[in-house]
């Protein structure tokens, strides 16, 4: 896969860092729990002068986000939408779409001792948005996170929004030499960097 290509070959990082990939919302791989998870979504959109009524989409709905409303109207509460795509599946009639597909980030998630659930980074439309950024995450955490210290750590460290802020600003093209080149860890402290 594109992403073991990209950066399987990474050494010298301050922990270990784990990717977890999932086609769909079932998460079969943990994508939660590891430090970068991606969760391929389908966001649904609702054609009503399509539909029949006949409410399988209703049964399909593992979530309870979608209902019928006081005219027998069919309703999405996108809300409870996790973008999971089941309900296009159920309708034989169009009325219920795919209106975009795209790549679920999540980062920081972790196991072990203190558990935590990974923070939502954000959605991409296309493989190569997706490994952009995750090359300046992995740049960020291979330049911020002190030694043994996994990126969920760093994250609380330092705040998501910083840590946001920090990829955000991150030049690509440092990012893979800094952590391909003979890496030398330097404790900074927060102050030093100027967080
Ligand atoms: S499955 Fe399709 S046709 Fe049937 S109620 Fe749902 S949206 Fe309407
Ligand atoms: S995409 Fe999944 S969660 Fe959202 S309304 Fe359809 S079946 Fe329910």
């Amino acid at each position: 896969m594109e992403l073991d290509s990209a950066f399987l070959h990474l050494e010298h990082l301050p922990a270990k860092l784990k990717i977890a990939v999932a086609g769909c919302s079932n998460s079969c791989t943990h994508p939660l729990v590891n430090d970068i998870g991606i969760i391929g979504i389908a966001r649904v959109a609702l054609i009503q002068e399509n539909c029949r009524h006949c409410l399988k989409c209703i049964k399909s709905c593992s979530e309870g986000a979608i209902q019928q409303d006081s005219h027998g109207d069919i309703m999405i509460d996108m809300e409870k939408c996790i973008d999971c795509g089941d309900c296009i599946s159920a309708c034989n009639h169009a009325a219920i779409v795919c209106e975009d597909r795209n790549y679920r980030m999540y980062i920081g998630g972790k196991m072990g001792r203190h558990p935590r659930f990974g923070n939502v980074f954000g959605d991409f439309a296309t493989q190569s948005e997706l490994i952009e950024q995750v090359e300046k995450i992995i740049g960020v955490f291979a330049n911020y996170a002190q030694k043994g210290e996994r990126l969920g750590s760093l994250i609380e460290r330092i705040s998501i929004e910083k840590f946001e802020q920090l990829v955000g600003e991150w030049q690509p093209a440092d990012q893979l030499d800094c952590a391909l080149l003979d890496f030398q860890f330097t404790d900074l402290s927060l102050n030093e960097m100027s967080l």
